[in-house]
C-alpha cells in the first residue's frame, strides 16, 4: 500500500496561522498517486482533529488568518504494531487514523517545533519529518541555541537573558545588563518564532513595554543587540537521501524599506505592497556565498539538526558573519523562504515535500 502520511499542522503557538497556511500548500503538492494523504489538525487549544483537505481554506488572504476548526473529528494516532499515540480523552474520542508510517509536522514554534511533538512521535515509534527531539528543542530556545553555537566557534549576537520572573523581581538590574550591551537591542521571546512579540527598542524607557510583550509568549526574555546596518541573509539546508552530507540552498538576502523597522511578521506575510524585496541569489561574491553555505551546513551539523533547517545570518560590512538563528520547521508556503531558495536550486515545491517524506520514511525512530 501507499505511505500514510499524516499532516499535522495548526497547534498551540503564535504561529498556528502560518502553519495552517503551510500546511494548505503542502497539501496541494503532494503527490496522491504516492501518499495516503491524512490532514490533522491542531487547534489552538491542543485538540487534535481530522481537517478537511481544503488548501484553500487554509491560505492566508487579505484581512484573514486561517485556524483550524475544532469542531473537527477528534483523532487517535496508532502506530504501525497498533500502538495508539494520541489519545486526548478516549472517553470522548470517537475517530481514529489507523496506521500511519510518517508524520509531516508542519508545525512552527512551542509545541510542534521543539521537540515536544517529535518527542511523542519517539515514544510511539512513528516516523516524521525533520529534526529529532534534542535539536529541535535547542534551535527553539534561542538562549541555548547561543550557547551550543557559540561552544562550537559560531560568532553570535551578543544577550542578555531576563529569567522569568526576573524584571519583576529586580528591575533595576536587568536594565542594567541590557544598558551594557548598548542601546538599541532587540527583545525577543526566547521561544518563538514569525517574528511575533519581538521588539526593537532604541530608548531605556521602552525597555519595559518591550519585555513584558516578549513575555506574553514567552517567559523567558531573550535581549540582543541590534547588529545595525547588516546585511540579512538566509541559506537552507536539506539533508541528502544518499547519506552524503547536507547540501545548502541557494543565499538570500532580505531587503526592506523603511516602511518596516525590521523583518517583523507584517514584513513575512502580510506585505501586499511588496515592501520587502528577496534577492535570491543574494548579491554577494563567489567566496562569501560559499562562506555562507559552509557556515549554513556546519551550523547544521554542529546542532545535529536532520531533514530541513533555514539559517538566519547576518553580515556586516567588514564580511563578519553572524549566526542569528536556526528554525529547524521553517515557514514553508511556496512563497516562503526556504521553498524559495530551494526553487532556486532546482528543487521545487512538490519535490521538496518529497524529498522530506522519503528522507523521514528511511530513518527509523530511537537513538541514532
Ligand atoms: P523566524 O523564525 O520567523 O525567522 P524569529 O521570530 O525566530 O523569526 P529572529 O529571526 O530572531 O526571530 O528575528 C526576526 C527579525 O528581527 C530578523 O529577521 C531581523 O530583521 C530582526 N532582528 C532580530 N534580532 C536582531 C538583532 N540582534 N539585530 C538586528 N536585527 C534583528
Ligand atoms: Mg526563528
Ligand atoms: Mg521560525
Ligand atoms: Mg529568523
Amino acid at each position: 500500500r501507499k505511505p500514510r502520511v499524516a499532516v499535522v499542522f495548526g497547534g498551540r503557538s503564535s504561529e498556528h496561522a502560518v502553519s495552517c497556511a503551510t500546511a494548505g500548500s503542502v497539501l496541494q503538492a503532494l503527490d496522491r498517486e504516492r501518499y495516503d494523504v491524512i490532514p490533522v489538525g491542531i487547534s489552538v487549544d491542543g485538540r487534535w482533529v481530522l481537517e478537511k483537505d481544503d488548501p484553500e481554506r487554509l491560505a492566508i488572504g487579505a484581512g484573514k488568518l486561517p485556524e483550524v476548526d475544532e469542531k473537527g473529528t477528534a483523532v487517535v494516532l496508532a502506530n504501525d504494531r497498533g500502538g495508539e499515540l494520541v489519545s486526548l480523552d478516549p472517553a470522548t474520542v470517537p475517530g481514529t487514523l489507523g496506521e500511519v508510517d510518517v508524520v509531516f509536522p508542519l508545525l512552527h514554534g512551542p509545541f510542534g517545533e521543539d521537540g515536544t511533538l517529535q518527542g511523542l512521535l519517539e515514544m510511539a515509534d512513528v516516523r516524521y519529518v525533520g529534526a529529532g527531539v534534542l535539536a529541535s528543542a535547542v534551535a527553539m530556545d534561542k538562549h541555548f541555541a547561543k550557547l551550543v553555537f557559540s561552544g562550537q566557534g559560531f560568532p553570535v549576537v551578543p544577550y542578555t537573558l531576563l529569567k522569568p520572573g526576573a524584571w519583576e523581581a529586580d528591575r533595576s538590574a536587568c536594565e542594567e545588563a541590557v544598558a551594557s550591551l548598548g542601546y538599541p537591542v532587540f527583545v525577543k521571546p526566547t521561544r518563538g518564532g514569525s517574528s511575533i512579540g519581538i521588539t526593537k527598542v532604541s530608548r531605556p524607557q521602552d525597555l519595559g513595554e518591550a519585555v513584558e510583550k516578549a513575555a506574553a509568549h514567552d517567559p523567558k526574555v531573550l535581549v540582543e543587540a541590534s547588529v545595525e546596518g547588516a546585511r540579512e541573509i538566509e541559506c537552507g539546508v536539506l539533508e541528502s537521501l544518499d547519506g552524503g552530507p547536507p547540501r545548502a540552498s541557494a543565499v538570500a538576502e532580505i531587503r526592506y524599506g523603511t516602511e518596516y523597522e525590521f523583518y517583523d511578521f507584517e514584513a513575512k506575510y502580510l506585505d501586499d505592497e511588496r515592501h520587502v524585496d528577496l534577492a535570491l541569489p543574494a548579491p554577494l561574491d563567489e567566496k562569501a556565498t560559499r562562506q555562507v553555505q559552509d557556515v549554513a551546513v556546519r551550523a547544521f551539523e554542529a546542532l545535529g539538526a536532520e531533514g530541513l533547517a533555514r539559517v538566519d545570518f547576518f553580515l556586516r560590512n567588514d564580511g563578519t558573519l553572524l549566526l542569528n538563528e536556526i528554525n529547524t520547521m521553517p515557514g514553508f508556503t511556496p512563497y516562503s523562504m526556504f521553498p524559495r531558495m530551494w526553487a532556486a536550486s532546482g528543487v521545487d515545491y512538490a519535490a521538496l515535500c518529497d524529498h522530506l517524506i522519503q528522507l523521514a520514511l528511511r530513518r527509523p525512530t530511537g537513538l541514532r
